[in-house]
């Protein structure tokens, strides 16, 4: 069962459970891919309708901001808890080590990925990087080469929103991959290059504060979260009309 936020079908999991489901798909024959949605992206969603499907259209809709926990109770949709793309990320990880699953990285600035794989080895024992590449190519088809011949099993696309969840609904069958996890700019902090909020800060809340502290060009993103909650208020008294 999926929650409808502002058209959105979020998965109601934990954390743990998302992981879970996250490692069967990984395992299965077939193709599916993550997304993790935070109120700038339900936005975007809702201003266009073929994204809007593409969303939906993925094996697992994780809520990433705070933002859309909140908007999912006001709606009187509760979700469990908040699910970062970089746990769930974080969660397969440790599985794909132990499995023997191949990951392949995709996006951010050359070199990045290079620096995360290299990082994620050390941190993820056993784990095996199969391939990386940089974000900024002009062309598909080489990139869905260099994929299908890394034979990956995994790939975390970390091209930004909404290019990665398009992406991987254009692209990612004809990878051979089983699974893709768009995740934004986790490859940035995979690779050391930007800091994660402290645990504390996660727990309250407040980790889009922490980011905005030190990266202060998002105000302009996240001045839009106060009206994504009243848009949200204005929903529900709609759906409570009969
Ligand atoms: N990026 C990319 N190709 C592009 C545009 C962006 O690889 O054409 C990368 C960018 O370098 C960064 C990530 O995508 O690593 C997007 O990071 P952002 O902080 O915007 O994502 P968020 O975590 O907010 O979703």
């Amino acid at each position: 069962m999926r929650n409808d936020i502002m058209g959105v079908l979020f998965d109601n999991l934990t954390l743990a459970e998302a992981v879970d489901a996250g490692e069967r798909l990984a395992a299965g024959p077939g193709f599916a891919y993550v997304v993790t949605p935070n109120p700038e992206i339900v936005n975007l969603a809702r201003q266009r309708e073929d994204y809007r499907q593409v969303l939906n259209g993925a094996g697992l809709v994780l809520p990433d901001g705070i933002g859309v926990i909140h908007a999912a109770k006001i709606l009187g949709t509760p979700l469990q808890e908040r699910v970062p793309g970089i746990d769930f990320a974080s969660g397969l990880l440790t599985r794909l080590a132990q499995t023997g699953g191949r990951l392949f990285l995709l996006g951010a600035k050359p070199g990045v990925a290079d620096q995360a794989a290299d990082n994620l080895r050390k941190t993820y024992p056993g784990l095996t990087v199969c391939g990386t590449h940089h974000g900024y190519f002009q062309e598909d088809g080489p990139v869905v080469e260099a994929i299908r011949q890394a034979q990956a099993d995994v790939v975390f696309v970390c091209l930004g929103a909404p290019k990665q969840e398009v992406w991987m609904a254009q692209h990612g069958p004809a990878t051979g991959a089983h699974l893709m996890v768009g995740l934004g700019g986790v490859l940035d902090v995979y690779a050391g290059h930007v800091k994660r909020a402290p645990a504390a800060w996660q727990k309250l809340g407040l980790e889009w504060c922490y980011r905005l502290l030190h990266q202060p060009s998002r105000i302009g993103r996240m001045a839009k979260l106060p009206g994504f909650l009243v848009a949200a208020a204005g929903e529900k008294r709609k759906r409570g009309k009969p």
